[in-house]
């Protein structure tokens, strides 16, 4: 039988990364993006290739959607070439940036940067490549615990991760006659470079979260790939439609 194919968006770093690693050691190979760090995507796929799997790294930047038809003509192609196959399975709309900036502070440029990376992209970037997945296939989408509970300096950054939310039941609602499921992930605060590094680096901060989490830590990017590849696995192929919050149980 075909090993399954994955494509994981920003997965040079952070949860994407930890993402590929995890669905390579289930057996699944992937195709992973990176938007700057080339090196990084391509030490990710030297790991994967040391677990047994194989994967390609493509440049994508997921803001600029313009360049969605292309970067599907590449993932065309690479199925050919790679796994003589005219389909992938499993598509992981991770890749994003953190802006952090109060309500009233939030400029224009920082809302239309984020709606381009976090939201617009993940829309048309799944529509882009929807021909491509076969049918059975399943999307997980990258949200945020933010969308549940509030924090001073994320409303344009959570509001992006709501509209993600709420695609991702309308997706699911349209794709269920081709068989594939479309669930949201939403992690915790993590220790990652997102947004400057803050939770990882800054100790007051990463104190605060912590007690505020029933776990009694922040989270670390091992503690979500294997939610993400589990999610995709057999095991779990009748949740669909549903908002799975990773968080270790923040503000409870
Ligand atoms: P990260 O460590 O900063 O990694 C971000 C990844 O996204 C990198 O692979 C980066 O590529 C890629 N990327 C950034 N901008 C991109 C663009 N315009 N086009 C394509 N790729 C781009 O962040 P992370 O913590 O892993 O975050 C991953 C996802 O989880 C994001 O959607 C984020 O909103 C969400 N999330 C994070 C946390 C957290 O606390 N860390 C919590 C909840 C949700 P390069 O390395 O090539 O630059």
């Amino acid at each position: 039988m075909n090993r399954k194919i994955a494509i994981v968006t920003g997965a040079s770093r952070g949860l994407g990364r930890n993402t590929a690693l995890k669905l390579a050691a289930k057996g699944v190979d992937v195709i992973l993006t990176y938007r700057s760090q080339q090196g990084e995507a391509a030490a990710v796929v030297a790991e994967i290739e040391r677990l047994g799997g194989r994967a390609v790294a493509l440049p994508l930047d997921v803001g600029v959607s313009a360049g969605f038809p292309a970067f599907a003509a590449t993932v065309r192609a690479v199925l050919g070439s790679h796994w003589q196959r005219e389909q992938f399975d499993y598509l992981v709309n991770n890749a994003g940036i953190g802006i952090h900036a109060g309500f009233s502070e939030t400029s224009e440029a920082q809302f239309d940067q984020l709606v381009n990376i976090q939201f617009k992209g993940v829309f048309f970037l799944t529509q882009a490549l929807l021909p491509l997945m076969a049918n059975g296939g399943r999307i997980v989408n990258i949200s945020t615990g933010l969308t549940r509970f509030a924090l001073p300096g994320y409303a344009a950054y959570a509001s992006m991760k709501g509209a993600v939310e709420v695609l991702t039941r309308y997706l699911a609602k349209e794709l269920g006659s081709r068989g594939i499921a479309v669930n949201a992930v939403a992690p915790g605060a993590i220790e990652t470079d997102f947004g400057g590094g803050v939770v990882r680096d800054n100790a007051d901060i990463n104190a605060l979260l912590a007690s505020q989490t029933a776990l009694g830590r922040v989270g670390l990017p091992d503690d979500i790939g294997g939610v993400i590849a589990s999610l995709l696995s057999d095991d779990n192929r009748w949740i669909n439609a549903q908002r799975i919050e990773a968080s270790g149980g923040m503000f409870l």
